[in-house]
């Protein structure tokens, strides 16, 4: 089929949910990706923060192969050992005692504000079911996450939302402390804000946000659906900081490409779930553990987290020196790790079309802002070339 027949096809039998560039991708490598014409493109969005070790990486793909063509799919009523090992393998890289397995992002977060609830109600008494999240905050599209997202835009024709949910400003300790009622059991934030523009706080904040916990006898969930898993240098954000949370929600780069989430806790809150309370049908069915497996070890054994920092540091200087020569659109860089974004002057998405024609596909979040969420995997000249189409396409502007 043609380009324009598929996305003909696709217009008129697929909700009109996604606002798509005009392109068919059908082919990716590494850092890069094919359209049906056969264009190449170097891809800085990644799937949005997934394909972390690059599109097609073979340690992926050989075990996913290797389980596909013996067992795809059991219930959990029954044991695997694909789930077994990727369990034990995030419990030994990680402060968590024990995990929990779902399918995306959203779906880790409404088993965390589940298991908020649920260790609250059994630990803290009856009153105490109250979550505060963040301003600008994005934590998924289901209706408790949509809720628990801080930004009016996505709650917007779904009222009423879910209760027991209030909102304090990202990066403000004395506003999030006088949030803290009676009723609050715990504080819910992302340790760098995604969807929100990439906002990166202030360096002890995640560590002043643990001692307010602390103080008040409240639970820390925190979200690294999209800054886990490497993407900040680290495998997890949260050692930047040197505490640790009491629940954890990954997703995204997870399996690097293949559908899995997981919400991990601590052994002192995770024994509030028991048989029945919680469940998910395809939840950590052995394809997508032999995929998050593999994505893990490859990830810890092959100096990805360590290339992530290099050439973060190196983007992120790249960036600024784009600034410096055309400071009268960029108005401010920003990253950690490979997550960075560069603040406009004016609309991005000018700029996303212009860069997608040229052959970079990066995206902007909030409007006036670019993210850049390239796989861990880059080199020196991918950025290189990143800036160079970044730079022409301003100096038309
Ligand atoms: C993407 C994202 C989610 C939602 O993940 P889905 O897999 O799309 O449900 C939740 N939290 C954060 C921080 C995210 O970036």
């Amino acid at each position: 089929m043609s380009e324009k027949e598929i996305m003909t096809l696709a217009d008129e039998n697929i909700m009109n949910t996604y606002k798509r560039f005009p392109i068919v991708l059908v082919k990716g490598s590494g850092a890069r990706v094919w359209d049906v014409n056969g264009k190449e493109y170097l891809d800085f969005v990644a799937g949005i923060a997934v394909c972390s070790l690059g599109h097609s990486h073979p340690q992926v793909i050989a075990a996913v192969k290797k389980q596909v063509e013996n067992l795809t799919h059991v219930s959990n009523l029954y044991y695997t050992e694909p789930q077994a090992h990727l369990a034990k393998l995030l419990v030994d890289n990680s402060f968590a005692d024990k995990v929990f397995f779902c399918n995306s992002g959203a779906e880790a977060n409404e088993a965390a504000i589940k298991m908020a609830r649920k260790y609250a109600h059994e630990n803290m008494g009856l009153d105490k079911f109250e979550l505060i999240t963040m301003k600008d905050s994005f934590h998924g599209r289901t209706m408790a996450t949509i809720t628990a997202t801080g930004q009016e835009k996505f709650q917007y024709g779904f009222t009423p939302l879910l209760a027991g949910f209030t909102y304090a400003p990202f990066n403000d300790l004395q506003a999030l402390e006088a949030a803290i009622s009676r009723n609050t059991c715990g504080i819910m934030l992302e340790p760098i804000q995604g969807e929100g523009g990439v906002n990166i706080p202030d360096d002890n904040y995640l560590a002043s946000v643990r001692e307010i916990c602390d103080r008040h006898g409240i639970l820390l969930i925190i979200d690294e659906v999209q800054t886990g898993m490497g993407r900040t240098g680290k495998l997890f954000a949260y050692e930047h900081s040197g505490i640790k949370p009491d629940i954890m929600t990954l997703a995204k780069a997870l399996g690097n490409g293949l559908p899995i989430g997981a919400m991990l806790a601590t052994d002192k809150i995770a024994k509030a779930f028991v048989p029945g309370n919680h469940a998910s049908t395809f939840g950590g069915n052995p394809l997508a553990a032999v995929a998050a497996d593999a994505t893990i070890k490859t990830m810890l054994q092959e100096g990805v987290l360590d290339n992530c920092r290099k050439m973060g540091d190196y983007f992120l200087l790249q960036l600024k020196k784009l600034q410096q020569k055309h400071n009268n659109i960029i108005k401010e860089v920003r990253g950690k790790g490979l997550m960075l974004a560069a603040k406009l002057d004016i609309e991005g998405g000018d700029i996303v079309n212009e860069c997608l024609k040229r052959g970079l596909l990066i995206n902007s979040t909030g409007g006036k802002t670019l993210r850049f969420v390239p796989p861990l995997i880059i080199t020196t000249q991918d950025v290189d070339w990143a800036i160079r189409v970044l730079d022409e396409v301003m100096e038309g502007k």
